[in-house]
């Protein structure tokens, strides 16, 4: 079962999974009118690197953890896969929306 990345990515989009990931799963975009980024169920390998990189701790370990968000990454990744990569954002830049929190 693939990484899943879910919405409190919406907006923030800290990049550092995608500088991580050793097989490129890891991909930007727009969804709902802000930056987002996807995990590609196709190419993830469930390492476990990216979610321990994210600050704000938006991915979940498996599709199991988060079907709906899970649906949602597969749905964009092939439409995000051709995007540039993101500069990654330090990890103690502070969340840009209310109610996110640094939790690493
Ligand atoms: S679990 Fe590993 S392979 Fe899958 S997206 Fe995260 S870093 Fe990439």
């Amino acid at each position: 079962m693939p990484h899943v990345i879910t919405e409190t990515c919406l907006g923030e989009t800290y990049a550092r999974c995608a500088a991580v990931c050793p097989v490129d799963a890891i991909h930007p975009g727009i969804h709902n009118e802000q930056p987002f980024m996807v995990i590609d169920p196709e190419t993830c390998i469930d390492c476990d690197i990216c979610l321990h990189e994210c600050p704000i701790g938006a991915i979940v370990g498996s599709a199991d953890d988060n079907p709906a968000w899970a649906k949602v990454n597969a749905e964009l990744a092939p439409k995000f896969k051709p995007n540039p990569p993101l500069e990654p954002r330090p990890a103690d830049d502070q969340p840009r929306k209310p109610g996110h929190k640094l939790v690493r």
